[in-house]
């Protein structure tokens, strides 16, 4: 088989002694591997990571790995047997630099390359980090070592620990800090929590989740700089917007927030720098068709890769665990099947958090200017069902401690039902 060339699934053809090269051996990168292996892909398949660690999960960073609930152990991605069994060629501390198309190649930071015939993108992404140089005791969280040191700086209890950005992964962080006896502050520029991804309304329910249980939460108020020589000593924020609740909260004279340990949760980007000579389009991220392909016998999976997606009206890049895993096992098919017989990649999309008592799932592409209408429970009492409608179509619904109601509209969502057909489900 050709490099690049459509592929067929004939046993020959899986046979022949073509290399597949992973680039990212974490979620998305090693469910691509598994695929592979499973769809009888029997040719050299090698995957690289630049961490020098045995692949581990993510989720429980911030959550169960941090509380020090689950070990090492617990969340490992990848059992050292498995790399056998697998048949894998793993090489963990192995950073790519450069990718050269013409050549079918990849260059890695300390000098080798490797060659390949067909290519799996899975460098998912990398935390914003602050504008400025930041004191000691400033850190962002992606990695194992970032969760072990966050862990370490957030004992003993009493630790101040101020949050900066009111997302998913702060809010998860300012809540197992307070289980730990830490006392934290959320700081968030917008109106309200989350509200870069969901509706003011689910903002506020999160808020008062968080305020229940002793978090300060800060919005409508940005960080202006860290303070302190070579540790953090505090954090000076701007002057509050108008509406904010940090207007209340914060005079002249509160304009400071005193801080031993702080989180810069800001989003991310995804990790394509590599990819920058190649020729490949990048738009915050890596620009794929429906398959998942950016280019003949090339896909990307996971955090890197943006795609159009039937819910959307413009390419997506999701950041959701179970995406990652999903387009894994998409992009083997997409590779071994080739651009004939490649399907699109339409799975409805789910992500999960655990913040305090409460699991917040969401399925489907919310958007903060959604209409929302809760259709079971009630967000004063912290438990619901919220359906997300734009232009009168279902487009997410959004439980709060509410699996089971929550997936009955799964298949709405696929089928892009009405949203009065949605609001009618729970009455029947
Ligand atoms: C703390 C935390 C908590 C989370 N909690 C949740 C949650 O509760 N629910 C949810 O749905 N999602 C959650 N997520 C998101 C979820 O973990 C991600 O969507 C998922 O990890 C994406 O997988 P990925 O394989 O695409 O990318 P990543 O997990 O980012 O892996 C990419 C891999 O590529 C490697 N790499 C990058 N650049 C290069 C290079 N140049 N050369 C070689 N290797 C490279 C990296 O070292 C990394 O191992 C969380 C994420 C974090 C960080």
């Amino acid at each position: 088989m050709s490099p690049g060339s459509a592929a067929g699934d004939s046993r020959e053809e899986l046979d022949t002694g073509s290399t597949i090269l992973v680039v990212g051996a974490s979620l998305a990168g090693l469910r691509a591997a598994e695929a592979l292996r499973e769809r009888g892909f029997r040719g050299r398949l090698v995957v690289v990571d630049a961490e020098p660690v045995a692949p581990y999960d993510r989720p429980p960073l911030s959550k169960e790995y941090l509380a020090g609930t689950w070990g090492r152990e617990r969340i490992a991605l990848l059992e050292p047997q498995r790399v056998d069994a697998l048949g894998l060629d793993l090489r963990l501390g192995w950073a790519a630099k450069a990718l050269d198309l013409s050549r079918r190649s990849v260059l890695f930071e300390h000098g080798a390359e490797l060659g390949f015939d067909r290519l799996v993108v899975a460098t998912g992404a990398s935390p914003r980090v602050w504008r400025d140089p930041v004191p000691d005791g400033v850190l962002t969280l992606r990695t194992l070592a970032d969760a072990d040191t966050l862990r370490r700086l957030l004992r003993p209890p009493g630790r101040r620990l101020v949050v900066v950005g009111g997302g998913f992964l702060g809010l998860e962080v300012a809540a197992t800090a307070c289980r730990l006896g830490a006392e934290a502050t959320v700081v968030e520029p917008l109106p309200s929590l989350l509200g870069r991804v969901l509706p003011p309304a689910v903002g506020a329910a999160v808020r008062e989740l968080h305020e229940r249980h002793g978090v300060r939460v800060l919005t409508g108020v940005a960080v202006a700089a860290f303070e302190g020589g070579d540790r953090l000593a505090g954090v000076r924020l701007e002057r509050p917007r108008a509406g904010g609740s940090g207007t209340a909260a914060t005079g002249d004279e509160e304009r400071r927030l005193g801080a031993d340990v702080a989180l810069v949760a800001i989003g991310v980007r995804p990790s394509v720098s590599w990819l920058e000579s190649s020729g490949l389009p990048l738009a915050d991220g890596l620009v794929c068709d429906a398959a998942l392909e950016a280019a003949p016998g090339v896909v990307a999976a996971g955090d890197v890769a943006r795609f159009p997606h039937p819910l959307a009206s413009a390419p997506v890049r999701l950041e959701h665990w179970t995406n990652a895993a999903e387009q894994g096992r998409h992009v083997a098919a997409t590779l071994l099947l080739g651009d004939a017989r490649a399907e699109p990649f339409s799975s409805v999309p789910y992500f999960w958090s655990d913040q305090f008592e409460v699991k917040i799932q969401a399925i489907g592409l919310p958007e903060p200017s959604d209409e929302v209408v809760v259709v079971d429970g009630s967000l004063e009492s912290g438990r619901f069902v919220a359906l997300c409608a734009r232009g009168g179509s279902l487009v997410a619904a959004i439980g709060f401690g509410r699996p089971r109601q929550l997936m009955a509209f799964h298949p709405l969502l696929r089928r892009r039902a009405t949203i009065s057909e949605a609001v009618s489900l729970l009455e029947r």
